[in-house]
């Protein structure tokens, strides 16, 4: 498990860019946390380090987005998903089980449907006191949160 602390949208946009930056083809990344931690800010950056250039909104509404850069980025907020239907009708297993990276806001409203390998990673806090952390939920992602433990401790 590996905790950091951010002060800042723009802390919390770097520290995702060096995330996605590691990211493979088939990750699943799930992003935990009350509204207003950050887990959209996070996104934003994940979707920097993979090359994105198309601004980044929040999927509320549409419940996903879908992004090229270096890879497909499928981008699902399941807030306002009430009954496992409404995930068949979103297709979100075809979403999730690509050939690109997955990021998940509110994934717990998957249900039955979460899947059961992904990087889990948690949003606390508010104003300039805020914390995310990371815990692999698959042996593959063990190695890549020690990176980017790496990565934040020589802050490079
Ligand atoms: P969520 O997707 O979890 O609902 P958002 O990322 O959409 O949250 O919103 C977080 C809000 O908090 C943004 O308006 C952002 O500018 C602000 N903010 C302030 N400090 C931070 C920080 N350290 N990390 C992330 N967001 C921050
Ligand atoms: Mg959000």
């Amino acid at each position: 498990m590996l905790k950091i602390k951010t002060s800042s949208e723009e802390e919390t946009i770097k520290l995702g860019k060096k995330l996605g930056s590691k990211l493979n083809p088939g990750d699943i990344v799930c992003l935990q946390g009350d509204l207003g931690t950050g887990k959209t800010t996070f996104a934003k950056g994940i979707c920097a380090g993979l090359g994105v250039t198309a601004p980044v909104t929040s999927p509320t509404y549409k419940m996903v987005n879908e992004y090229r850069g270096e890879l497909k980025v499928i981008h699902l907020d399941l807030y306002r998903i009430h009954e496992e239907d409404e995930l068949y009708d979103l297709g979100f297993e075809e979403y999730i089980y690509g050939d690109g990276v997955a990021i998940i806001e509110w994934p717990d409203k998957a249900g039955s449907l979460m899947p059961d390998n992904y990087l889990d990673i948690h949003f606390q806090g508010q104003g300039d006191d805020r914390e995310v952390r990371f815990i692999p939920q698959a042996n593959k992602y063990i190695g890549l949160v020690a990176e980017l433990k790496q990565d934040v401790d020589f802050n490079n």
